[in-house]
């Protein structure tokens, strides 16, 4: 993937209004891959009167046609599937294997629920004596973080597009090129011109102006608590519609009657995905007293064997931020078991696989997102007390519970204040509403519950 010059607004690359670039790094060998323009207010503003120019032509499009669009959309994906996993791979750092499974695979599966989804949806329906019409939002400022570069923005553009709202989004400073790469598919599946518009730039610049945007009807955005909230009050202010997705905190519960070597391995393989760059991580290991020195164990040997196969963080900046917590944890006496803040090779942004145990629910390491490859293992005495530790944090993202009969998870898993639980290891589901409880945000993403995030209802009475 060749880096573009320009921006993708109103259906043509174009040049940024100023000059400024953003370099894009390897985060494996910390070499500069490519350089995209960092887009100002005033490239934000042409990609807005882009998007509200194509609304009523897209929006008064049969969903049908819509869907056969999204359709192509998902085809372009498929046929270009290498190219997509290659560049995450070379933007993020994440293992090509990965990369060609998830990070392309997903997109691919929700890109296709959509297609079908718009075709299939209920846009009318009859509710006594009225007729109910679900129509499109408007304007989405769509805004994307890094860690799933392009599940991220797939996430938010094919639901919107399956609407019939057209979008801006500004894609991650770290994984641009992805975004670049998606606009190109968008290009050549043949959706009218600004019905999507891409944006490179800085948070703080372009991201703001989108966020801040008077013709933008809808922001959604997925990324830290401390850029949501503030995101979040300045829709508040303009009485705008906003999808915050914020991260979390969350707890793999494993109840004593559970198979543990089962549950502790696939807990150590979930937090280590994607080098623990996943909001949804069970970050949190839950352990009965009596299984948790055996816990623990298992853990260690599990992560000693993610050693070398993990791939680095994104960044410096993220590297040291994950150092430092795990400095924190040390120093709050954690047991540090395996791993360390110390750089497992000289080059790359890399963090060896860390595990702490005797972690107690009020130490930092077991209350904020830390985004890295690091296990807290936390032990609890009974099920009130494990429910009270799940639950004791600002977040509410997702979770997963383990014990020998589904039906004692599922009674425990109805007492946690999360959005999402994996029951018994659970498997991923593209339709399922994602979204969290508490601070993990207000909104959900996918399937269905997703779609309607971008409409909104008149009715008419007879
Ligand atoms: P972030 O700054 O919140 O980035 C998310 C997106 O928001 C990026 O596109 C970012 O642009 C943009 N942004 C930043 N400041 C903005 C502003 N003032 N107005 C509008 N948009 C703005 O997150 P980060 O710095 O990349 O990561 C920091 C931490 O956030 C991580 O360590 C992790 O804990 C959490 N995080 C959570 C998720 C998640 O999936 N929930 C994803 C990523 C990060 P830039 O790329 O230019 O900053
Ligand atoms: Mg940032």
């Amino acid at each position: 993937m060749k880096a573009h010059h320009g921006m993708y607004i109103g259906g043509e690359w174009r040049l940024a209004a100023g000059a400024d670039t953003i370099e894009v790094v390897n985060p494996v060998d910390e070499q500069v891959i490519g350089r995209v323009p960092a887009g100002t207010s005033a490239d934000v503003g042409h990609a807005v009167r882009a998007a509200r120019a194509a609304l009523p032509g897209w929006a008064a499009t049969p969903p049908t046609e819509r869907a056969a669009k999204l359709a192509a959309l998902r085809d372009v994906l498929v046929a270009r599937k290498d190219e997509i996993a290659e560049t995450v791979t070379a933007e993020l750092g994440s293992p090509l294997p990965f990369s060609q499974a998830v990070h392309a695979g997903v997109p691919i599966l929700v890109a296709g629920s959509y297609a079908e989804l718009a075709a299939t949806y209920a846009f009318e329906e009859k509710v006594g004596n009225s007729t109910v019409y679900h129509e499109p939002v408007g304007v989405v400022g769509a805004i994307t973080p890094w860690n799933y570069p392009l599940h991220q923005i797939v996430a938010k553009v094919a639901p919107a597009l399956a609407a019939g709202c057209t979008v801006v989004l500004k894609p991650a400073e770290d994984t641009p090129l992805t975004a670049q790469l998606f606009a190109e598919a968008v290009a050549e599946a043949d959706l009218p011109a600004g019905v999507f518009n891409l944006v490179t730039g800085l948070g703080p610049v372009a991201g703001q102006a989108l966020a801040e945007h008077p013709d933008v009807d809808l922001v959604s955005f997925t990324g830290s608590t401390a850029v949501g909230r503030r995101i979040g009050a300045t829709a508040g202010a303009a009485v705008k519609r906003v999808a915050l997705e914020l991260g979390g905190k969350s707890a793999n519960v494993i109840l004593p009657s559970a198979d543990l070597a089962k549950a502790v391995n696939v807990g150590v393989a979930n937090v280590m995905s994607n080098s623990g760059q996943t909001c949804s991580a069970w970050t949190r290991m839950l352990v009965h007293t009596s299984q948790y020195e055996e816990a623990v164990g298992l853990a260690a040997a599990a992560a000693t064997k993610y050693g070398d196969r993990i791939g680095p963080v994104v960044s410096a900046k993220q590297r040291s931020r994950v150092r430092s917590y795990i400095e924190k944890g040390i120093a709050e006496g954690a047991r540090l078991v395996v791993g360390g803040p110390e750089s497992p090779r000289e080059q790359g942004y890399f963090i060896s696989p860390t595990v702490f145990a005797d972690v107690t629910p009020d130490m930092t390491i077991a209350q904020e997102e830390i985004f890295g490859p690091v296990l807290s293992i936390i032990r609890y005495e009974d099920e009130e007390e494990a429910v009270r530790i799940a639950n004791g944090t600002v977040y509410g993202l997702a979770g997963a519970v383990w014990a020998a009969e589904e039906a004692e998870a599922v009674a425990f898993a109805r007492r946690l204040d999360t959005g999402q639980v994996d029951i018994n290891g659970g498997r991923f589901n593209p339709l399922a509403p994602f979204g969290g409880y508490k601070q993990s945000g207000v909104g959900r993403e996918l399937g269905s519950h997703g779609l309607t995030e971008y409409l909104q209802t008149k009715s008419f009475q007879f």
